[in-house]
């Protein structure tokens, strides 16, 4: 039977989401689409199909309000694809009227830049009593990387030692300074401290402090910063053979200029000040005057490349393996006028959200990816605009790890 889906957020993954699962009519009657400004949902909708889409307004800040529209919708699912903020006011709401849900970031509250799955795998005894699904983190990074893992795990390793997860965007949007997704989430990302896993303990690193040039199919060298993302924290703990885990991202030098004078002037602080009179978070007011990841799309070059490899023992031997896609931004503007880095989020989103509907992913509780069987989410990965790689026994280069003091 086809089933109601519900997407909450109107950025740049939510119409990337909206319009692929717009797009599996033998998989969905009706979307509705709400976000906090109804007209960013229309323009969406206006694009989407051939299953029906309608649009609504929610502030999903409040429960209530996700619940009263619950209600009127009557969805199977929900997608959350607005911001980490309001995952745990939507999975209550999800409680309340026994709805799957799914999200691709995990919960981080508005007055401290900390992001920790402890607050959603919390509610897992709550989804499992109710009998519904939470599947948490279903974007790229975390998402796609933490398949690639259980499907490297489960194919080619008996056991997995080493993880290094790389995320290089090497596109150009042609503007002087952007991020492509949220500019808050991301700013609070990558201001906070770096955090790898070594021999059963985390290691805190200063802010971009550790850095190497790591060799990018069909892109070349690119300078990588070691940083904490939230996939590290739910794969060490789901695959305890791992010794060490890594997350290491690219950044230009003149990414990471701007980055440091908006930070040496006080502009991603999250501390609230007294502007004449009005309580503004700077972060908050820098989002506001930085181009939206929506608007970045048209004319951007270039691709994103994201793998994890993988290193361990199979049949007593050591092996290496590596696997990983390559976006290409203009390939994702034709497809979804979005680019790469929404689109790589929003196709894990919508194939995760299929695989929960059709029931193929479904079991109560709260999970991450890699606890579910990574084979039918491999599989339909090309078939939405993914296609992946695997090179075994071929080690990606890394070379001069740099510690700045
Ligand atoms: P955007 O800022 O482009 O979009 C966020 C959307 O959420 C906006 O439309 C915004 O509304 C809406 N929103 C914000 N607050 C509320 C609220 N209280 N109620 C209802 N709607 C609200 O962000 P992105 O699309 O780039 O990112 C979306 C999510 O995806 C984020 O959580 C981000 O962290 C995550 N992400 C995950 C990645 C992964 O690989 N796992 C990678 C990239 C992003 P309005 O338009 O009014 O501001």
């Amino acid at each position: 039977m086809k089933k109601r889906l519900l997407i909450i957020g109107a950025g740049g993954v939510g119409n990337v989401v909206t319009k692929k699962c717009a797009r599996m009519e033998e998989t969905y009657e009706e979307i509705l689409l709400a976000s906090r400004t109804k007209k960013k949902s229309d323009e969406i909708a206006s694009e989407s199909g051939p299953v029906p889409v309608s649009t609504a307004r929610v502030d999903a800040d409040k429960t209530e309000e996700t619940v009263s529209l619950i209600r009127q919708f009557k969805p199977d699912l929900l997608i959350n694809v607005a911001l980490p903020y309001q995952d745990l006011p939507i999975m209550e709401a999800c409680l309340e009227t026994g709805v799957h849900y799914l999200d691709t970031a995990n919960y981080e509250p508005k007055d401290k830049a900390k992001f920790e799955y402890s607050w959603q795998w919390d509610y897992h005894d709550r989804f499992a009593e109710a009998g519904i699904t939470a599947l948490l983190g279903c974007g790229f990074d975390p998402g796609v990387t933490n398949v690639f893992t259980a499907y490297g795990v489960k194919h080619y390793l008996d056991e997995i030692h080493y993880l290094d997860i790389v995320d290089c965007n090497a596109g150009d949007h042609g503007k002087a300074f952007a991020t492509n997704f949220n500019p808050e989430i991301n700013i609070r990302e990558i201001t906070q401290p770096g955090r790898y896993w070594e021999n059963g303990a985390w290691k805190e690193t200063d802010p971009l402090e550790i850095h190497t040039s790591v060799e990018y199919p069909r892109i070349g060298p690119r300078e990588s910063y070691l940083l904490f993302h939230e996939e590290l924290e739910s794969l060490v703990k789901h695959f305890p053979s791992l010794k060490r885990a890594r997350f290491w991202m690219t950044f230009s030098q003149q990414y990471i200029t701007h980055l440091k004078v908006l930070q040496n002037v006080g502009m991603t602080s999250i501390e609230p000040i007294d502007f004449e009179g009005t309580l503004i978070q700077p972060l908050q007011f820098l989002k506001a005057v930085l181009p939206e990841p929506s608007s970045l799309g048209e004319g951007y070059q270039g691709e994103t490349s994201i793998g994890c490899q993988m290193r361990g023992v199979k049949d007593g031997k050591e092996r290496t393996v590596y696997i990983f896609n390559n976006c290409s931004h203009t390939e994702a503007y034709r497809d979804t006028k979005a680019q790469a880095v929404s689109f790589t989020t929003g196709v894990p989103a919508s194939i995760g959200a299929k695989l929960m509907a059709e029931g193929t992913w479904l079991k109560p509780g709260v999970w991450n990816m890699e606890q579910f069987d990574p084979d039918p989410f491999m599989e339909l990965l090309p078939k939405y605009g993914l296609p992946w790689e695997i090179l075994v026994d071929i080690e990606l280069a890394f070379t001069d790890i740099t510690r700045d003091s």
